[in-house]
């Protein structure tokens, strides 16, 4: 089954990842910005690594005829540094309008601090003005459901902005209904320490259904499995669901996510399958 990955940090991963993800199916994937392991030290760091999310890897990932695209953003860990913050903020916009860049991520809150919330809105105002699709980083573990009623109470605030162009992840079982009573689209995250597994995501298909639901791997430098969403397609067909409904999940819904972003140039696999022929 062709499949979508809409939360992986490639970045991190070697070159035989992307091999094996094409092997499985995956014909795209999103990478939004995040947290290298350590404190950027300046705005030029991050207009280094926006240059390899939007140049390198999209090269590498068509090695493989994977398509790649990406978000862009300063993470809530490094916002402490406010200044540093509003200097990468200011200097995003030179990098929006390139091939693949599908907006603003991932922003959020780690632990909940008021620097963290300042960062948060200027991104939210950053995506605004330049109607740019927004991707949502909720906290871990102890911090994460008042992190993501914080996240929705700043995210309802903001007239402006259109729910169905947000992506809220990591969602869990305490997390899930607020963001899709809202009008948000929510991502679960499957990752073999915390958040969410490929049997506790089939439970919330069956809870709250398909829609506007997202499935990703959030594969990174950290224990991550990138091959996590074929874990979640084997899981939902040992339970009886039918192919139709994984298809939805992993591949159409991202598609229809997605397609909202000025910057989301998709080639089907068929129809790159037929210009060969
Ligand atoms: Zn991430």
């Amino acid at each position: 089954m062709y499949y979508i990955d809409p939360h992986i940090h490639m970045e991190s991963r070697v070159t035989d990842d992307y091999e094996t993800l094409a092997k499985m199916g995956c014909v795209a994937v999103s990478e939004p910005a995040f947290w290298a392991g350590f404190d950027r030290g300046s705005v030029d760091g991050f207009r280094d690594y926006f240059r390899q999310l939007t140049e390198f890897e999209p090269k590498r990932a068509g090695w493989y005829r994977v398509q790649h695209f990406t978000w862009l953003c300063i993470n809530a860990k490094e916002a402490e540094n406010v200044s540093l913050s509003r200097e990468v903020i200011a200097m995003i916009p030179e990098f929006l309008d390139r091939p693949g860049v599908l907006g603003i991520g991932e922003i959020g809150l780690n632990k909940n601090t008021r620097n963290e919330s300042i960062i948060f809105l200027e991104h939210l105002d950053l995506a605004a003005k330049t109607n740019e699709q927004i991707l949502i980083h909720t906290p871990h573990l102890e911090d994460k459901y008042k992190g993501t009623r914080m996240i929705l109470d700043m995210l309802c605030d903001d007239r402006r902005l259109e729910r169905s162009r947000v992506l809220v992840d990591h969602v869990e079982e305490h997390t899930i209904r607020p963001v899709l009573e809202a009008g948000f689209w929510a991502g679960m995250t499957l990752y073999p320490v915390s958040k969410c597994n490929p049997q506790r995501a089939v439970d919330m298909v069956e809870m709250y259904g398909p829609e506007r639901l997202l499935v990703n791997s959030a594969g990174d430098w950290g224990p991550s499995k990138p091959t996590a969403v074929p874990d979640f397609i084997m899981a939902m067909r040992l339970r009886g669901h039918p192919e139709s409904l994984i298809r939805r999940i992993v591949y159409e819904n991202p598609l229809e996510f997605f397609s909202q972003s000025r910057g989301f140039q998709f080639t089907p696999p068929e129809v790159a399958e037929a210009a060969e022929l």
